[in-house]
């Protein structure tokens, strides 16, 4: 079965486009086109298409965007930056704005966290985290630990390293030839019936004893494992703090390696500004993109640790990763203005407070609706999830998810469906955190309109 991730939205029936339609849509069929909108202008949480509709954007264009659209202290470090040097070879040269942002990433994370290799991509980032973990113990005297363990309902890219790491999918990246090798998939943490639940008392326990037995039994070949603290296009499913808690200790007594993907959760998303701090829970390497520069040019960061560093200092080794763009000054430079704006005092904080009101008047609007089951995630990363039969939590059939979906964008909300088979069905909700309480009403308003009564 097909799950969405990020740039699939459930596809309406469209005809066929003219022939002469330029571009194929990623993640979706390549027959669709002129079925979605060509959008020509935005302005803080709006965007506008070509026929002069205005949308409110709910996903902050594909999870990034965190600031908004025209945000003028982004605008004039790009355009500084433009004027003053546009590009430097990242081999053998660097930048004042590209240092000065890596030193900025630096001070947002533990001190456990040591240097910053840029990318261009979240997948990028991912890619470059699995090589880390491969080579270090390679590196260490301990090549045979090259297992990666990861979710089975994680999403950590389309390039052929992240996409064989990615839990959901498989079949789709199956069929595009042999996967990478070397990843173990382990169940996401969820409850017995395979749906999202609450999870504490006896049923954390016995998932946190399945985690153990997960280092068990690998024990000697595990090289790392890559978590999204809070699952993301797998349907907005958070682990737990304990959890996060239990495999940094079973890391630490393992001798793996920890990496969180926190490309999507990353940048202030969830009310700090990395999800992790929410579980005291530090990583070895760190991945990240989206929200790094509010998306306004590509660029990530794979941050990593003093020891990974010194793996490759003793031995005079580099790291055998290049992208000719990686770590473009201009993109750096929308990164140290963003980073600037994430500071303002009360920034996080009123994250944290608008994604509790936003959940709260979905749910107070949403309390009869037959369709609405609940919501989940932490600050403005929200998971809202339907049902077909709220007493059985059966999945949304996909045709009626399009339909929400497509209802939604006709009153002017942009989403993104979630379609996890046999977990969760809905939309996620991301809208840019300089979003003001009037326009979080709006946004239940058309939910509430849209999801009708049935
Ligand atoms: N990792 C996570 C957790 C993501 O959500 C995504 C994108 O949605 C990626 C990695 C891939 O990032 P990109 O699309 O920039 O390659």
């Amino acid at each position: 079965a097909s799950v969405p991730a990020p740039g699939s939205a459930a596809a309406p029936a469209a005809p066929l486009p003219p022939p002469g339609y330029p571009i194929v849509h990623p993640l979706k069929d390549v027959r669709l086109g002129e079925a979605f909108p060509s959008f020509a202008a935005g302005e803080g949480i709006y965007v506008q298409d070509t026929n002069g509709k205005t949308y409110i954007d709910g996903i902050s264009g594909l999870w990034n965007v965190s600031l908004g659209y025209r945000h003028p202290g982004i605008r004039q470090a790009i355009v500084d930056q433009l004027d003053r040097l546009p590009y430097v070879n990242p081999v053998d040269g660097a930048n004042p704005t590209t240092l000065a942002f890596a030193e900025t990433l630096l001070r947002l994370t533990p001190p456990a966290l040591a240097k910053v290799a840029y990318t261009c991509t979240g997948s990028e980032s991912v890619e470059l985290a699995i090589k880390l973990i491969r080579k270090f113990h390679q590196l260490s005297g301990r090549p045979e630990r090259t297992l990666i363990a990861v979710l089975d309902k994680s999403y950590h890219g389309t390039y052929y390293g992240s996409m064989s790491a990615s839990g959901i999918d498989q079949e789709i990246s199956e069929s595009y030839g042999p996967r990478v090798p070397g990843f173990r998939f382990h169940p996401v943490p969820l409850g017995d019936d395979g749906k999202p639940a609450v999870l504490e008392g006896e049923l954390l326990e016995r998932r946190l004893a399945e985690l153990e037995r997960l280092f068990e039994e690998e024990e000697g070949r595990l090289g790392g494992i890559i978590l999204e603290p809070i699952i993301g296009s797998g349907g907005i499913l958070p682990l737990p703090d304990r959890y996060l808690r239990r495999v940094r200790e079973l890391c630490d007594r393992s001798g793996a390696l920890l990496a969180f993907d926190e490309v999507a959760t990353g940048m202030g998303r969830t009310g700090r500004m990395f999800a992790f701090e929410h579980s005291g829970a530090a990583p070895d390497i760190l991945c990240l993109s989206k929200g790094i520069n509010s998306g306004y040019l590509p660029l990530g960061a794979t941050l990593f640790s003093d020891a990974i560093y010194q793996a490759f200092a003793r031995a005079g080794s580099h790291i055998e990763h290049l992208s000719t763009q990686n770590g473009n000054p201009i993109a750096c430079a929308a990164g140290l203005a963003t980073v600037e704006a994430l500071e303002r005092p009360g920034l996080l904080a009123e994250v944290t407070r608008k994604g509790e009101l936003l959940r709260r008047l979905l749910e107070e609007a949403l309390a009869a609706n037959p369709m609405f089951l609940e919501t989940r995630g932490k600050g403005l990363m929200i998971g809202v999830a339907l049902t077909s039969d709220r007493s059985a939590r059966a999945l949304l059939d996909p045709d009626r998810l399009r339909e929400v979906v497509a209802r939604l964008r006709q009153r002017g909300l942009l989403v993104y469906p979630i379609h996890t088979p046999g977990v969760t069905t809905g939309f996620h909700l991301f809208p840019p955190l300089i979003i003001e309480d009037g326009e979080i009403r709006k946004i239940v308003q058309i939910v509430a309109r849209s999801l009708g009564g049935r």
